[in-house]
């Protein structure tokens, strides 16, 4: 059954008697003044400060040393403007590449959003990447200016700079004193002397905005163009699906060089114009839940990792805390597990909402939506807006079509390709100089996530895994998340990473990764008795037939287990682009 518990605030969100459309969730952002067309940081930013809102508090920096910075909407108008004219001096504009190579400190957010009022093309980068991931992508995204820390810039991207050719401007944060390197601007000193006020040029709607690589969990991250359309998405997605609201103290734990860092740490809290809290810290169970509480925050959204860490952390330390200001909780990036989403039921107070989503669909598709009612495992339904299917497909994901050429939509129930209608603003225009790939996305009139899924009865979605994860085994098609999610309802274990390795008579056998909860010690009866454990809930076509212990999984740094590196490793293959691997 389904409830709709009342005093949600989606009653303002009413759509009108004809129903949702595009058009109408754009008519709730204001556009450009004067009619000049749709540009996402004067939605995230200027509207609020010429409605009267400039006062309330857009940006919360929780500082390395401990101290806290408030930002108003009106402070970081003013920071924009100036961050906007600097790059207009230096001859930056209107479809320039402008990456941000920076810790969570607020150049990373002045930066994102000067350069959309630029009508330039923002990538914040993730900064924990070496020389060659950084080559790469400055290279792709034809990056003409890059805002970086005397430290990063002397380690990183010095040496590398005269292979760099397009990057004319090299600005540094934090030079105090000290001179700038040659070939670099001090960009304190330049944003001091700005002037705070600028007018956006006119911008289109399909006009480019953002620039994100993808996490490389399947092999060479691609770079997905965004456009200022997809501020409408954003926007409405956030009050969907987040319940985002004005009064909100909302935190968002991934990182601006993701995309979920920036379509929902960035932008959709602040075109609702709440108050996004930004940590500069990593991951500490024991800070985190005192920021929930300190910082009053009322809408959290995280990833199942971060979730599966917590939980790590144990029961004890989750009650230490009072988190009953959390109103919605919610996490994406990789599936999650029923047990972490009863977890946190049971010792959060507040139980995960799940939702799906891409670099590719710019923002959230499919979600557990505040006050429905939620079925752990189940990502949810598509957000409105969203036409999904689950259509039938053979190896590697390609669709089947009957003999008619019509695809055909599986069962209930049964796995098959999600796919999803493209027109929805935040879709992404392309592959950045990979028009191939990028068409390869599309086929019989639909988008391919390249996701494998089934859809039940009654409209939700359950994920099965990636098409180049699944695997088969003695005829049937196994997704690693129903083993890994088996395996984690034993209370010794942390963390499974699933994959399938050849055989010769079965086509595959499965076989498990298994990280221990803290205190528990890897034996041989732990492992057979976890591998008889799978078996009683998952029947024995279906169960790993082998299983090793190991300290820790690999990961992306955006939190995603890496089961391609594990195929990888266990069958002496090449082990791939490794630039986003978390250092183990
Ligand atoms: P790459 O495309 O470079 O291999 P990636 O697909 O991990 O990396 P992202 O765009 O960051 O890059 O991640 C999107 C993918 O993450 C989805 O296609 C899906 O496989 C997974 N994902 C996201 N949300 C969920 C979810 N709620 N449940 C299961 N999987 C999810
Ligand atoms: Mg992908």
């Amino acid at each position: 059954m389904e409830t709709d518990a009342p005093g949600r605030g989606t009653a303002a969100l009413e759509p009108p008697d004809g129903g949702f459309t595009w058009a109408w969730a754009r008519s709730l952002l204001d556009g450009l003044p004067g009619g000049r067309g749709l540009n996402i940081a004067h939605e995230a930013v200027d509207r609020h400060v010429l409605s009267g809102a400039g006062e309330r508090t857009a940006l919360r920096f929780l500082r390395s040393d401990g101290t806290r910075e408030d930002w108003t909407y009106h402070d970081l108008r003013a920071a924009t403007n100036r961050f906007a004219n600097v790059l207009g001096a230096l001859g930056i504009g209107r479809g320039d590449g402008v990456v941000t190579l920076l810790d969570r400190r607020p150049e990373v957010y002045v930066a994102c959003l000067g350069t959309l009022k630029a009508a330039a093309v923002s990538t914040p980068l993730f900064p924990a990447f070496g020389r060659d991931p950084i080559r790469q992508r400055l290279e792709l995204g034809h990056t003409r200016a890059l805002v970086t820390t005397p430290s990063l810039y002397r380690k990183r991207v010095a040496a590398i700079r005269s292979e760099l050719p397009e990057l004319e401007q090299v600005l540094l944060v934090g030079l105090g004193s000290t001179t700038a390197p040659d070939g670099t601007v001090d960009l304190d000193a330049l944003l001091a002397s700005a002037s705070p006020d600028f007018t956006i040029p006119p911008t289109e709607p399909e006009d480019r905005a953002l620039l994100h690589f993808t996490s490389g969990t399947t092999g060479t991250p691609k770079g997905a163009i965004h456009v200022h359309e997809a501020v409408v998405a954003h926007h409405i997605t956030g009050r969907w699906a987040l319940d985002l609201r004005r009064d909100d103290v909302f935190w968002c734990t991934a990182d601006p060089g993701w995309v979920t860092g920036t379509s929902y740490g960035i932008i959709a809290p602040l075109t609702v114009g709440a108050t996004v809290v930004v940590d500069e810290r990593d991951f500490d169970a024991e800070r985190w839940y005192a920021t929930l509480e300190e910082q009053q925050v009322s809408v959290w959204y995280t990833s199942p990792t971060a979730a599966r860490m917590l939980m790590r952390a144990g029961d004890e330390l989750a009650h230490e805390h009072d988190l009953s200001c959390v109103r919605l909780a919610a996490s994406v990036g990789e599936p999650l597990n029923p047990e972490v989403v009863e977890w946190s039921t049971d010792h959060l107070g507040v139980t995960l909402h799940d939702n799906w989503w891409q670099t590719e669909t710019g923002g959230i598709m499919i979600a557990n939506g505040p006050g429905t009612e939620i079925r752990p495992g189940s990502m949810g339904r598509p957000v409105p807006g969203i036409e999904a299917a689950i259509l039938r497909c053979g190896d590697e994901g390609v669709l089947l079509l009957d003999p008619g050429g019509e695809v055909q939509p599986a069962a209930p129930g049964e796995a098959g390709h999600l796919v999803l209608r493209p027109g929805w603003p935040s879709m992404f225009r392309g592959y950045l100089d990979a028009p191939e790939r990028y068409a390869a996305c599309f086929q019989a009139g639909w988008y391919l996530s390249g996701d494998l899924a089934s859809v039940d009865a009654e409209g939700r979605y359950w994920y099965v895994g990636r098409s180049d994860d699944v695997i088969k085994t003695a005829g049937h098609l196994i997704g690693p998340f129903e083993v890994e999610s088996a395996l984690m309802e034993h209370p010794s274990v942390s963390e499974v990473g699933v994959i399938g390795r050849p055989d010769e008579v079965a086509g595959s056998i499965i076989k498990a990764f298994v990280a221990l909860r803290p205190d528990v010690e890897a034996t041989e009866d732990l492992e057979l008795e976890l591998l008889g454990f799978a078996r009683s809930r998952l029947g024995p076509a279906v169960a790993p037939r082998e299983l090793v212990f190991v300290d820790s999984l690999p990961h992306t740094r955006s939190g995603k287990i890496l089961r391609r590196l594990l195929r990888a490793r266990e069958l002496g293959l090449p082990e791939g682009d490794l630039s986003t691997l978390e250092p183990q």
